[in-house]
């Protein structure tokens, strides 16, 4: 008898593998290789978490009822158009799932989040990738990548892995040519970190288009990767579509509970930016100062080109050695670039030491 098969494309699949995290025995390790937070989470953030044990035995809310009005109060949306994931990862599994399947297609922008080809090929539909212009999306280049087969084009702003930006009239540029039927996915996963007047995140084309979503996370600067949560915002129709389709208690107790404390320590959230503010730029200096190509981030990481895909694995491994784990690029095509979360102090001085050592 034949063995139970996958549906077709599941195989096609290669798992996401995250940012490493193990140093050789008796080095300390300096995490800098999925972009968590520098500073931990919220001591809030972590006393909600504790206390929530207490009801453990408890099925969560399943309508994430508290944690959706907190953060409709601190954007300003209505609570009844935001759904909750487990991590934004899962509401791009379900948004995937919900509105393409085989034959259509899932656009993406060359160097994007490589959770959105995965989520494609889980659905069974087709990932196409749209070449970028000096690692940026190209919307050109994306609109005319649209087929009568589109269904999602995912658009992450700022992107990850490269940090860079789309202003809002770039993206309203993409919205007003995409036909009607194509969700257009921001994920604004790490927008806390950008202050610019000419940037939107999404909160205002998902306000006022039927085919337009955003998603955000607390896996970024709130600094709760483990816990998972993220959040869409959207139409009431699509809004209505995920909510069908998730698990009923889809976001667990403590994290509803730890994520509405999140919310709550807004000082703690400026002071996780404020410090990104002043060691991003310092790190960015101090690696340009060593000959690397630094491509200028608005978020919380650094995308570092070396001469090429030999000397960026070199430099890998001599970090690695001592302790410092940051992100290899192969898997996005970028094999002669690393890519460097922003730590603390300590970190950011550890890895441009290291990378000075590298060199001399
Ligand atoms: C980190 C990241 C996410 C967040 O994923 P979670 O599942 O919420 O942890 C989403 N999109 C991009 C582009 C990211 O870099």
């Amino acid at each position: 008898m034949a063995s139970p098969q996958p549906k077709p494309g599941i195989l096609e699949i290669s798992a996401y593998v995250g940012g490493k995290s193990k140093a050789p025995a008796g080095v300390k390790p300096i995490k800098l290789s999925s972009n968590e937070g520098a500073l931990g989470p919220s001591p809030k953030a972590m006393a909600a978490y504790q206390a929530a044990t207490a009801n453990l035995h408890r099925y969560p809310d399943g309508g994430a009822t508290a944690i959706r009005e907190a953060i409709g109060q601190r954007y300003g949306l209505d609570p009844a158009r935001i759904v909750c994931g487990a991590g934004s990862d899962e509401l791009i599994a379900l948004l995937t799932k919900a509105y393409a399947g085989p034959g259509d297609q899932v656009l993406y922008s060359q160097h994007g989040f490589l959770m959105y080809p995965i989520a494609a090929k889980g659905a069974g539909a087709t990932p196409v990738a749209v070449p970028e212009i000096h690692l940026a999306a190209d919307i050109d280049g994306l609109l005319a990548a649209v087929t009568p087969a589109t269904r999602i084009l995912y658009l992450a702003n700022p992107n990850n892995p490269t940090g860079t930006l789309l202003t809002k009239d770039l993206v309203d540029r993409l919205h007003a040519g995409l036909p009607a039927h194509v969700l257009l996915v921001l994920d604004g996963a790490y927008a806390e970190y950008v202050d610019r007047n000419d940037y939107d995140p999404g909160i205002e084309l998902a306000s006022r288009a039927d085919n337009v979503v955003m998603l955000r996370t607390f896996s970024k600067i709130h600094a709760l990767a483990a816990l998972r949560l993220g959040w869409a915002y959207g139409p009431p129709a699509v809004i209505d579509v995920l909510n069908r389709l998730r698990g009923p208690f889809n976001v667990g107790l403590p994290t509803q509970a730890a994520g509405v404390a999140a919310l709550d320590d807004q000082p703690f959230v400026d002071a996780v930016k404020a410090h990104n503010d002043i060691w991003r730029p310092w790190l960015a200096a101090a690696l340009s100062k060593l000959g690397l190509e630094v491509v200028p981030s608005v978020a919380n990481f650094l995308l570092v080109r070396f001469a090429d895909a030999a000397a960026a694995s070199a430099a890998y491994q001599f970090l690695e050695q001592r302790g410092m784990i940051v992100r290899e690029m192969g898997g996005y095509g970028l094999a002669d670039c690393l890519r460097i979360t922003i730590g603390t102090e300590d970190e950011c001085r550890a890895v441009a030491d290291g990378l000075t050592a590298f060199f001399a």
